[in-house]
């Protein structure tokens, strides 16, 4: 509940452009306040060179753009840069909190340095004694068949394109009942299990599945041994979608698709209790909240 009520306020943040550092605000600021600094910050735009939108949150996907021919480093590692000035990172579940970014626009000769801070999330965490012991694995003769699934899944998420699809608002891709958050956890017997990574959307078997945003698909494959029916797309600058659990995918490899087009069903598939859609977001490797890129229904709501 506490993680909903977070990512509601996430999601109504995000609308706004948050301009250098002073605007990049924390999940506690109230909307009135954020609607006045966005007001003010109108001004300050053309002023400030660096422009990023997102949350300072772990988890969180951070777009901006620098003036053309800029570069920029995080954490002193180069980030790719569009010949528009795009770019874009992500910050995973356990990020440690302070990052340092810097930037050098085509008329400076020296990096200026910034450092951001984010703030911790708290996540929904289930300790549950007195399990089982039966130790819960795969069997034997599918090791090979989840290798090979995981190197496709990394091989798509590793793509590097110069796509700047990345930078508009998202949609949710499926209509339905939110049943599972990202980041949470159950720790049995006081051994934690992998957390969630996904934001769970509900809904019957034959629901639509549809393009987030534009991108192009990079992995179709229809039964993964966890995963079952899967699909990856890339949407820029290493963002990319994973969706899971699909029953029917209606587009190819190579595939250019446009925000709310069409592309797959919900299903069962894989390892699952039941019909769902689980839509991850990447900054390559980094597993990053969907809930903050979008507008969620509200708890109970099936629209
Ligand atoms: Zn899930």
């Amino acid at each position: 509940m506490q993680l909903f009520e977070m990512n509601r306020r996430s999601s109504t943040l995000k609308k706004l452009l948050f301009v250098g550092w002073v605007l990049l605000l924390g999940a506690s600021a109230n909307a009135n306040a954020n609607a006045s600094a966005s007001a003010s910050a109108q001004d300050e735009v053309l002023a400030n060179e660096l422009q990023l939108t997102g949350e300072l949150t772990q988890g969180s996907l951070i777009r901006g753009t620098l003036p053309v021919g800029s570069e920029i480093k995080l954490n002193g590692k180069n980030i790719k840069i569009s010949s528009a000035g795009d770019f874009v990172f992500g910050f995973g579940r356990d990020a440690k909190l302070n990052h340092v970014v810097e930037y050098r626009l085509p008329t400076q000769s020296a990096f200026q340095k910034k450092t951001l801070t984010l703030s911790a999330r708290e996540y929904d965490i289930q300790r549950i004694e007195g399990v089982a012991k039966k130790y819960v694995s795969p069997p034997a003769e599918v090791t090979k068949r989840i290798q090979a699934d995981n190197r496709k899944i990394a091989k798509a998420r590793a793509t590097v394109s110069d796509l700047t699809a990345f930078q508009s608002d998202f949609i949710l891709p499926s209509k339905g009942r939110i049943s599972g958050v990202y980041g949470s956890q159950r720790v049995f017997n006081g051994q934690p299990r992998r957390p969630h990574f996904g934001l769970d959307v509900a809904a019957p078997i034959g629901t639509a599945v549809v393009a987030p945003a534009d991108g192009v698909i990079t992995l179709v494959h229809n039964d993964m041994y966890y995963s079952g029916g899967t699909l990856i797309m890339d949407h820029g600058m290493g963002v990319s979608s994973t969706f899971i659990h699909l029953s029917k995918i209606h587009v190819k490899e190579g595939e250019v698709v446009k925000q709310g087009q069409l592309i797959a069903d919900i299903g069962a598939t894989g390892r699952v209790t039941g019909p769902h859609l689980d839509w991850r977001i990447n900054w390559f490797k980094e597993r990053l909240d969907p809930a903050l890129l979008v507008e969620l229904p509200s708890a109970g709501s099936v629209d």
